[in-house]
């Protein structure tokens, strides 16, 4: 597998790399750390003539409570022992990410726009030429859902349900100026796995932001694997709590891993709101997003596993998150 030739640029600011964006309209890609990007391309998936690289922009950097900078990487946001404090669930999230080796490049913005993935996707252009390709790249079919016309490539990042949960915003700059929206509103919930989120094109996400009530919030994620040292997510999940003397205050749960972007369930959890996070009242609430989930065949585990494991993991990350709050262990 060899890299095929492009140009680099490399903007100093935001305003520069939004420029050299809308100066090349569907031919570019934002480099991050490459951890993603770079191995793709590798596999001819998607290539672009040119790379905008947002290492040189100041702006993008920046750790703290309220701001996470999209150029940092996750291996220094590891190392933060006030973030670990502050979010043990993001935490648990970092760790859980690829290798360590991967981490000390590999980016908050990246992880939050990671390629979606899927088994007859993620290959060599010599083994997927063995197929006729698919819709995702070259190719007019799927080779998953092959009666319908969508990608339901699975949307793979271990950061986005756990910052979800904790209600996090992104700050985004584009061609039209900047905005600052949920992070949860960038996926699309209507659900193709090619257009894996909503940013407009030229769109570079800036910075994550966590509101004051985040810190109120304990946290945990979970994740499910093949190898643990290594492999992406089969199935992630999140929770956050707020208790008040056992009673709920706030509640989030979001998984990743399953399918074509990252999901929260508020329709569940606003229920509970008022009531004691009891053991009966976590199952139930597992066992209800296990049913809401619809993973397909296209990765290594099968559907019908990663479901039934969605309920024992999401009451799992409830239980942890219960117990950081002080509740019952
Ligand atoms: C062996 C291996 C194992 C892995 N395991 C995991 C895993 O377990 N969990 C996991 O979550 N990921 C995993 N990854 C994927 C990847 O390493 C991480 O998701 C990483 O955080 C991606 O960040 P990056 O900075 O390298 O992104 P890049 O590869 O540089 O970029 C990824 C995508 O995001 C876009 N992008 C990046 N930053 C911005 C920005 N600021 N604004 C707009 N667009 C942007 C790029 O254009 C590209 O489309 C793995 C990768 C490898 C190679
Ligand atoms: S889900 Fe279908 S279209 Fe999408 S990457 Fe997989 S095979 Fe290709």
């Amino acid at each position: 597998m060899h890299l095929d030739p492009f140009e680099l640029h490399r903007p100093s600011s935001v305003d520069e790399a939004v420029r050299l964006a809308a100066a090349h309209p569907g031919a570019f890609d934002f480099l991050a750390g490459g951890t993603d990007l770079l191995p793709n391309y590798k596999m001819h998936l998607n290539l672009r003539p040119h790379l905008i690289a947002l290492d040189g922009v100041g702006e993008l950097q920046g750790i703290g409570l309220e701001r996470l900078g999209a150029m940092e990487r996750l291996a220094q946001l590891e190392r933060d022992a006030e973030l670990a404090r502050a979010y043990p669930g993001v935490a648990d999230a970092l760790a859980e990410v690829a290798t360590p080796l991967v981490r000390a490049s590999a980016t908050v913005g990246g992880n939050l726009l990671v390629e979606t993935r899927c088994f007859f996707f993620n290959q060599s252009r010599f083994w997927r030429a063995s197929l006729g390709y698919c819709l995702k790249a070259e190719g007019d079919r799927c080779h998953v859902v092959p009666q319908k016309e969508r990608c339901y490539a699975t949307f793979s990042g271990d950061l986005a349900p756990v910052l979800m949960a904790l209600d996090a915003e992104v700050e985004v700059a584009g061609p039209s100026g900047r905005r600052r929206v949920p992070l949860g509103a960038i996926y699309d919930a209507a659900g193709d796995g090619i257009r894996r989120h909503r940013l407009s094109p030229g769109e570079i996400v800036v910075a994550v932001h966590l509101p004051g009530a985040a810190r109120r919030r304990a946290s945990a994620y979970l994740k499910l694997r093949v190898r643990p040292s290594f492999d992406f997510p089969e199935l992630g999940a999140a929770a956050a709590a707020e208790l008040d003397a056992g009673r709920v205050r706030a509640l989030a749960v979001a998984v990743g891993g399953l399918e074509t972007y990252p999901r929260r369930f508020d329709e569940l959890t606003a229920p509970l709101i008022g009531e004691h996070l009891s053991d009966e009242r976590l199952r139930a609430l597992a066992e209800e997003v296990m049913r809401a989930v619809r993973p397909v065949h296209n990765t290594f585990l099968a559907p019908d596993y990663r479901r039934k494991m969605t309920r024992v993991f999401v009451r799992r990350a409830l239980e942890r998150a219960r117990a950081r709050s002080g509740g019952a262990a």
